[in-house]
């Protein structure tokens, strides 16, 4: 994603993953939402019957979780990307919240 949003401090455009503007050095106001998802749960259910794209439909997205249940994870690639992605705290739901421990 490279959404760029107005610093609060100076008015410059700055990534919005950015922890702190780079100009002014005002630290970013954009708490990164977290998914209510609980993440030991969505591992389990990835790991276990991910290849039903489960872990997809658990998120919200629903046209994954579809495409996913059809190809068997998206041929296992994406099946296995997701349960690392998962694990390292990476995943994001249907509304881009971060999966976290
Ligand atoms: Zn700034």
């Amino acid at each position: 994603m490279n959404q760029l949003t107005p610093c609060y401090g100076c008015g410059e455009q700055i990534h919005s993953s950015a922890k702190s503007c780079p100009k002014c050095g005002a630290v970013s106001k954009n708490i990164e939402e977290v998914s209510p998802t609980n993440a030991w749960l969505l591992l389990i259910v990835c790991l276990f019957i991910g290849v039903f794209g489960i872990h997809r439909f658990m998120t919200g997205q629903v046209l994954w979780g579809i495409i996913y249940l059809f190809t068997f994870g998206f041929f296992g690639i994406g099946w296995l990307m997701d349960c690392a992605l998962i694990l390292f705290g990476a995943y994001r739901d249907s509304e881009d919240r971060r999966v976290r421990f």
